[in-house]
């Protein structure tokens, strides 16, 4: 098997104890049916340590509070001091490393809703990729046209964004959302080829035409009033759908200022005018985060949604939330940011048909089209 891996999966190593979010709590964890069979079986056998044990419905882990009966006061697993990692469910087992294998490749990421991950993309180093490969005989059923064409289109994006900075950023992540927009177009209308999928490599590899789309979008970019409007727009249809992000205190928290810039939009241009400057010094967290959303989302695997918008949708979340912070106590440090992320991620990443379902919604409500959405990007 090949194996195309972030440099940040080999790096990755769970501090448990020690960790300020643990991943044993503040969502649902679905336990897969075997796990659920021989916890059942402890159980019934009388094993003290699955007494309290229970799933729901949907085969997910009775929370006691917000966390998992099994984690100890001191951030450890209660199962793996007993029976070890082994007995774990493959949810514990595998978070939060991601594999996604395409026919004999096997390309492998960490998630950003764990904290350590969150400060890799913090540390502002440049993300690499390592291959590697192996004598296991894996396959799995791949559409090659597909996967190629994606891959040189991630090439090609991971390539702008890292060795192309003499274009501005939001330049960049315009055309990044282009790119995406008129792959998604081939696809969805059965024109996805190679040849094609070059064509359109070949027009975004022109400086000429890079230039001119930066300048453009530069100046739409300057549009404060364009912006706002979008970015409320945008969580109005977010939060309209979806029950989940009802209650939380950050949302609140997040609903109160968007409420606070609808009427008084001087605020958000005050606001993101000195926040947008913060950013600015921090360009390389932005490109890594859109790094490590093409890695893990941009090839449609398995009929899932293309996920590229959300990837904007929770950058937004993000940064709408650390400007709040940095509003209100006058600084942001990498502590209060890394957590923000993990908070904004655990919710957002949780669930892919939850995110199908976020993602239809706001296509059909005028986030089809990549400029609304572009100019989200609170960067
Ligand atoms: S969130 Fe990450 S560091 Fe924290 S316990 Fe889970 S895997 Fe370990």
């Amino acid at each position: 098997m090949k194996y195309l891996m972030m440099d940040w999966f080999g790096k990755f190593k769970c501090i448990g104890g020690t960790c300020p979010a643990t991943c044993c709590g503040g969502w649902r964890i679905a336990i897969d049916d075997k796990t659920r069979e021989k916890y059942n079986e402890l159980k019934e056998a009388g094993d003290e340590l699955f007494s309290g044990y229970s799933c729901d419905e949907g085969g997910n882990i009775q929370l006691l509070g917000e966390k998992c009966p099994f984690l100890t006061e001191d951030g450890w697993c209660n199962i793996v001091n007993k029976y070890g990692e082994e007995m774990l469910c493959n949810t514990c087992k595998i978070y939060p490393r991601v594999s996604n294998v395409y026919g004999d490749v096997n390309e492998c990421t960490v998630k950003i809703s764990c904290p350590v991950v969150a400060e890799y993309l913090l540390s502002e180093e440049e993300i690499a990729f390592i291959y590697a490969e192996d004598d296991k005989e894996e396959q799995k059923e791949c559409d090659y046209v597909i996967y190629d064409g994606y891959s040189h289109a991630r090439c090609y994006l991971v390539d702008l964004l890292q060795e192309h900075r003499q274009y501005p950023l939001t330049g960049r992540l315009f055309l990044m959302l282009d790119l995406n927009y008129k792959l998604e177009q081939l696809y969805k209308g059965g024109q996805f080829t190679l040849e094609k999928v070059d064509t359109l490599l070949a027009l975004f590899g022109d400086a000429q035409y890079l230039e001119g789309v930066c300048s453009q979008v530069q100046e739409l970019n300057k549009n404060l009033e364009i912006k706002r409007k979008s970015v409320i727009e945008l969580f109005q249809v977010l939060f309209r759908g979806d029950a989940m992000l009802a209650d939380r205190k950050m949302d609140s928290e997040l609903r109160m200022y968007l409420q606070c810039i609808e009427r008084k939009p001087e605020i958000f241009y005050r606001d993101y005018g000195a926040f947008s400057k913060f950013c600015g010094e921090h360009e390389r967290v932005y490109e890594n985060y859109f790094i490590y959303q093409y890695f893990i989302h941009i090839i449609p695997n398995h009929n899932k949604v293309l996920t590229w918008r959300m990837a904007v949708v929770e950058l937004c979340y993000i940064q709408l939330m650390a400007m709040i912070t940095w509003k209100k106590e006058k600084k942001l440090d990498t502590i209060q940011y890394r957590d923000i992320i993990v908070s904004v991620a655990k919710r957002l990443e949780h669930s892919d048909k939850k995110n199908e379902q976020r993602n239809r919604s706001i296509i059909e409500n005028g986030f089809e089209d990549i400029a609304p959405l572009w100019m989200c990007l609170l960067v």
